[in-house]
């Protein structure tokens, strides 16, 4: 995965003497910079990016001319800090002192494992715990930070960092650096003019996340500038636009309800594809009365970290326990959460909600699954969590204006149980449902996030792996800029939430 930053790039104009080339200069305004100077940016930022192209090479063999090692992309080291945040897969990179973790999915942690002996890692309590017991990594390389706090990073020349709950899965978080630059770290060829200035930086590194006002409102972002965010753009096209999770996993919980307290009724109309039923409401009448031994589980897919909230709360709605088989359990153990733990059973038998791999949740796999609880259960509901469920109605106009965009989403009635329908697989025994519950942001949050956050550059770090994709990415940044201005001419702040946890 490679990332994008946003195109334009103002020139510095406090560099302590001689410019050097840089590629994260800080936040100004474009009106003072001249064309050339535009010109000589982006001319640097396209030699960065071939710089990471180059570094990201997947036919890349460590050889002894190469240094047997990776070299890392620009964007992985925190420009002039001693800093790395997800490269793992670099393995020691010149002048980095601390190796910071997001949290604890794959693509992150590449190549950690026992072997780990670079340096330090820093990372949230349950990634700590996630890492250590998952991949044997040695708990003295491992340095836990707590939430929300600001801790000065040891040998980092004076930065501190504080992590933010991200949102994303158990133990995700963002960092927020904010120090000096004292070094030029990392692989790459750009450096940076402010090594050695005493000007202070803020680096806002989201990792994976989703979006929430509660990120602008927290008290270490709001009301400050970031020099830099390091954006995920997973969904950063605008045909991604389901719905805020909260209603999602009511909504989840609710329809769960309604069919283990009386599995005869059928919700929805099990023709309609996907999510289209959003916007509309349909109940079936209730079939005939089913005998009363007719017990229904509820089977959730997941990955091996995320979608715990849902599982959650469908538990609690039903007032019944959650069982997983002992590696997920030992996994879902090392999350902070009693809440969690206290609903766990190792009794399949006793569980009214199962949690399997997401790879489960097809009418064949899940047929089979039913059977082993033969006797207990005879009917089952799978949940498909999934970002990607729902597909826009035909001829809807995927690009509206910014401001348009948000109007009408705030505007979408509430996402509920009615709005969730059986796929075309299920029968009467096995009822599937694609839920558009997603870990990451939808375009629309990302809107809502870049424009209520007082931001100089946005690096984004997911979906970028060409320059045409690199240029589509850079012309939202370029939209959302001047959408910012036009707000901020207009006295309009931060977007206005609907709810403390959504836009
Ligand atoms: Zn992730």
């Amino acid at each position: 995965m490679k990332p994008l930053s946003s195109p334009k790039i103002p020139p510095p104009t406090d560099a302590p003497g001689p410019r050097k080339q840089s590629i994260c200069t800080p936040s100004q305004s474009t009106s003072n910079a001249n064309a050339f100077s535009i010109l000589m940016s982006s001319h640097k930022e396209n030699e960065a990016w071939k710089e990471a192209s180059i570094a990201e090479d997947p036919s890349f063999k460590p050889t002894k001319s190469n240094g047997g090692r990776r070299k890392a992309p620009f964007y992985k080291v925190m420009q002039g800090m001693p800093i790395a945040v997800d490269a793992f897969r670099y393995g020691s990179i010149p002048g980095v002192e601390a190796y910071f973790l997001t949290h604890a999915h794959s693509d992150h942690y590449t190549n950690l494992s026992s072997n780990w002996k670079t340096g330090p890692i820093y990372c949230s309590e349950g990634t700590a715990n996630l890492i250590v017991h998952m991949l044997q990594v040695d708990r003295k390389w491992v340095h836990p930070l707590p939430l929300d706090v600001a801790t000065i990073i040891p040998n980092s020349g004076g930065v501190r960092v504080t992590p933010i709950e991200a949102n994303h899965c158990p133990g995700s978080c963002l960092f927020l650096f904010e120090g000096p630059q004292t070094i030029n770290a990392g692989d790459s060829t750009f450096n940076s003019p402010y090594v050695g200035s005493s000007r202070v930086f803020r680096y806002l590194h989201c990792g994976d996340f989703r979006a929430s006002p509660q990120h602008v409102l927290h008290p270490a972002v709001k009301g400050k500038r970031i020099d830099c965010v390091y954006l995920d753009t997973t969904y950063l096209d605008p045909k991604y636009c389901f719905p805020p999770q909260p209603q999602v996993i009511s909504a989840c919980a609710e329809l769960a309800k309604r069919i283990v307290m009386a599995p005869s009724v059928a919700i929805g109309d099990s023709k309609a594809p996907g999510m289209s039923g959003w916007f509309t409401r349909k109940e079936k009448p209730k079939d005939e009365k089913e005998p009363a031994n007719e017990k229904v589980l509820v089977v959730v897919g997941t990955y091996s970290i995320g979608k715990e909230r849902i599982v959650k709360a469908i538990a609690s709605a039903l007032k019944t326990k959650v069982y997983c088989d002992a590696r997920k359990a030992a996994i879902l153990r090392c999350q902070d959460d009693t809440e969690l733990h206290a609903l766990l059973t190792t009794d399949p038998f006793e569980a009214g909600v199962h949690v399997v791999p997401l790879a489960v949740i097809t009418s064949d796999r899940l047929k089979t699954y039913l059977e082993k609880f033969k006797g207990k259960f005879s009917k089952a509901v799978g949940f498909r969590p999934t970002g990607w469920t729902y597909t826009a109605p035909s001829g809807s106009d995927t690009l509206p204006s910014l401001p348009q965009l948000i109007s009408r989403t705030q505007a979408l009635a509430p996402f509920t149980h009615t709005s969730l329908r059986p796929q075309r697989a299920s029968t009467p025994t096995l009822q599937l449902y694609g839920v558009p519950y997603s870990e990451h942001s939808s375009f629309f949050e990302l809107t809502c996030f870049a424009l209520s956050l007082e931001c100089g550059r946005i690096i984004a770090t997911v979906n970028v792996g060409n320059e045409k994709s690199r240029g589509k990415m850079g012309k939202w940044f370029e939209k959302w800029e001047t959408e910012k201005k036009k707000r901020k001419e207009a006295g309009e702040g931060a977007v206005r939430h609907r709810q403390p946890d959504y836009w």
